[in-house]
C-alpha cells in the first residue's frame, strides 16, 4: 500500500478498505497531486464528519428536526440543520457530480448536514464518503413525495416566496420549516437571490433546505462576502476547489472500480505516456462545418488507396457539413499543434524500413458516445507510421450511442470513463462538457479544450489550454445584491472570471 493513501489528510481513516477499494487505492493509479489540501480544509472536513455522524439519519437530533416538518410546529434551532440535495431527473452524470460537490461545500460553509435523495441510484456508483453514517436520505422522509412537484412555481420555492412576498426575510415569524431552493439552469431572478448575503442571513435559519441543481455553483459562493473569507482560507489555491472536493467525495463503488482498474491495467498502464481525448459532440452549432471532402483531402488522401473505404465515402459523400468531421479536424489539429500526438508520414515506405529500436509508446484513450472518432484515429495510426517513430495505440472503452437517463449500467460506464480520463497524463476535452470538467478536476489536469464553433471563441485555433482545472458554472447570476441591478459578476474579484469555453459562465482561477 502506498504511503499517502489518505491524500495528505484529505480522506478520513477508519473505513473498511474492502467495502470501497477505490477510496485508498486511487493513489496507486494517480500521480501525486501538486495541490495539498490546507490544514484548515482538513480540520473543517473532520468537523463536518463529526457533525454528520451526530445529526445523520435516524439519530436523535435528526428525528427531532424531522418533527419540525409537522404542521404548526415552532421552528427552534436544536443544533442540526440539513440540506437535502435533489437530482435533476434528466441531468447527466457530470452535472450531477458537480452540483453535488457544490451542495456539499454549501453544507460545510453553513454547518448543515448534506443528505442526498437517491433518485438515480447513486449508491451503485459512489461509496459513502462520511465515516460511520450515511448521506442517503431515508426513504421515509416525510415530504419526499412532494419532491417531484418542486419547481420554481412551487409555494415552497424560495424565489417564488420572495416574488409573492409570502415571507419577510427580515422577520423570523415567517420562518418556514423547509424551503425549496431552485438552482437549476433556468432559475429566475428571485431564485438567484440565494447568492446574496442578506438572503443567506434568512436562509441560514431554516432547518430543512431542499436544493435542486444541475450546476457547479461554487464560483458564485465566493462572491458572497460572508463566505469569501472562509472559502479562501479553505482553498488558498482557488483553482483547486473541485479537485479537493471531488477527491474527497467521489469514490467509485467496487463494481465501477473494477471497470477502471481492469481497463487501465490491460490497455493503458504499460505505455510511456497516456493521452485522454474526451469527445462530447453536442451536434448543434451555428457555424458552417468544414466539408468532409476538405478534411479527408487534408489528412487522409495522401495515404489512401483508391479502393479504400474512406476514399469511397468521400467520393460518394453528399454531406459537406458533417459535424463529426468538423470535430475530428479540431481534435487532430489540436493534437498535432500542441505536440500531443505525432504526425503520420507522407511516405510510409521510408520509416517502415527504418523503425527506431526502442520506440516510445503512447496510449490514447478516447471517450465518446459514438465510435466514429475512435475508428478514424486508430486507423490513422494503424495505417501510417508516425514521423517520430512513436507507437500510438488507441482505445475506447464504450460507445453507448446516446445518453441513457436512468440506466444504471450506462451510468456505471460513464463514471468509469470519467475516472479513467482523470488518470491520463494529458487531456483534450470538449467545450461545455461537465463530463470533461469532472475528469480534469479529479486528475488535476489543465486540459486542452477544443474550441467550440460558437462565435465568441477564437476560431483560428483548434484548441486552447484551460487556465485552471476548475469546472465552469454555466448559468451564474448576474446580479449586484447591493446595487440591486444587473452587473458583471465575472469582473468583481480577481480569481472569479469568465470561462474560456462559455463567455457568460463563471470559473475559479
Ligand atoms: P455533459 O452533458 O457533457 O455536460 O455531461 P454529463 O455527464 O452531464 O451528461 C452526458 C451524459 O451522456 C453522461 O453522463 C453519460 O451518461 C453520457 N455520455 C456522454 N459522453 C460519454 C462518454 O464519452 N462515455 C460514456 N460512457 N457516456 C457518455
Amino acid at each position: 500500500m502506498p504511503k499517502d493513501k489518505f491524500l495528505g489528510g484529505l480522506l478520513p481513516s477508519g473505513f473498511s478498505e474492502l467495502s470501497c477499494l477505490s477510496r485508498y487505492q486511487s493513489v496507486i493509479y494517480r500521480k501525486p497531486s501538486p495541490h495539498k489540501p490546507s490544514s484548515y480544509l482538513i480540520s473543517k472536513l473532520r468537523s463536518y464528519e463529526a457533525l454528520h455522524k451526530r445529526c445523520g439519519p435516524y439519530t436523535e437530533p435528526y428525528n427531532r428536526t424531522l418533527n419540525q416538518l409537522k404542521p404548526g410546529r415552532v421552528i427552534a434551532n436544536n443544533g442540526c440543520k440539513y440540506v437535502v440535495h435533489l437530482w435533476m431527473s434528466h441531468s447527466g452524470l457530470g452535472n450531477r457530480l458537480l452540483s453535488l460537490a457544490s451542495s456539499f461545500l454549501y453544507a460545510v460553509l453553513t454547518k448543515r448536514v448534506l443528505l442526498i435523495d437517491q433518485g438515480h441510484n447513486m449508491n451503485s456508483l459512489l461509496c459513502e464518503p462520511f465515516p460511520e453514517t450515511t448521506w442517503v436520505l431515508p426513504s421515509d422522509f416525510p415530504i419526499k413525495n412532494q419532491f417531484n412537484s418542486f419547481d420554481k412555481k412551487s409555494p415552497n420555492c424560495y424565489g417564488n416566496m420572495l416574488t409573492n412576498k409570502t415571507i419577510n426575510t427580515s422577520m423570523d415569524k415567517s420562518l418556514p420549516s423547509f424551503m425549496y431552493l431552485n438552482l437549476i439552469y433556468d432559475y429566475d431572478e428571485y431564485d438567484k437571490h440565494f447568492f446574496c448575503d442578506k438572503d443567506q442571513g434568512f436562509v441560514k435559519k431554516v432547518p430543512w433546505l431542499i436544493l435542486r441543481s444541475d450546476q457547479y455553483f461554487i464560483p458564485s459562493l465566493f462572491l458572497i462576502p460572508s463566505f469569501e473569507k472562509q472559502l479562501t482560507k479553505l482553498f488558498p489555491k482557488t483553482g483547486a476547489v473541485f479537485h479537493h472536493l471531488g477527491r474527497y467525495l467521489f469514490h467509485p463503488t467496487n463494481r465501477v472500480w473494477g471497470l477502471v482498474t481492469r481497463y487501465y491495467q490491460a490497455y493503458l498502464a504499460k505505455s510511456d505516456e497516456r493521452i485522454g481525448i474526451q469527445i462530447r459532440d453536442f451536434g448543434s452549432t451555428n457555424l458552417p462545418f468544414q466539408s468532409m471532402k476538405d478534411h479527408i483531402i487534408r489528412y487522409y488522401l495522401p495515404h489512401l488507396a483508391v479502393n479504400d473505404t474512406i476514399f469511397n465515402r468521400v467520393k460518394d459523400s453528399s454531406d459537406l457539413t458533417n459535424p463529426l468531421t468538423y470535430m475530428m479536424d479540431r481534435i487532430l489539429d489540436c493534437s498535432l499543434k500542441e505536440n500531443l500526438l505525432p504526425k503520420v508520414v507522407s511516405n510510409p515506405q521510408d520509416s517502415v524500413f527504418n523503425p527506431p529500436k526502442n520506440p516510445k509508446t503512447k496510449a490514447v484513450l478516447i471517450t465518446s458516445l459514438n465510435s466514429w472518432y475512435y475508428e478514424e484515429i486508430r486507423n490513422t495510426y494503424w495505417q501510417n507510421p508516425t514521423s517520430t517513430g512513436e507507437l500510438i495505440s488507441v482505445y475506447q472503452p464504450s460507445h453507448e450511442e446516446f445518453q441513457q437517463i436512468g440506466n444504471p449500467t450506462h451510468d456505471i460506464k460513464a463514471l468509469a470513463e470519467i475516472y479513467l480520463l482523470s488518470l491520463m497524463d494529458v487531456l483534450v476535452t470538449s467545450p461545455w462538457s461537465t463530463f470533461g470538467y469532472v475528469a480534469q478536476g479529479l486528475g488535476a489536469l489543465k486540459p486542452w479544450v477544443l474550441n467550440n464553433p460558437h462565435k465568441e471563441m477564437n476560431l483560428d485555433l483548434p484548441c486552447h489550454r484551460a487556465r485552471s482545472m476548475e469546472p465552469c458554472f454555466h448559468f451564474p447570476p448576474f446580479y449586484d445584491c447591493e446595487a440591486k441591478t444587473e452587473s458583471d459578476t465575472g469582473a468583481r474579484i480577481p480569481y472569479v472570471g469568465h470561462c474560456e469555453d462559455t463567455s457568460w459562465g463563471l470559473k475559479l482561477f
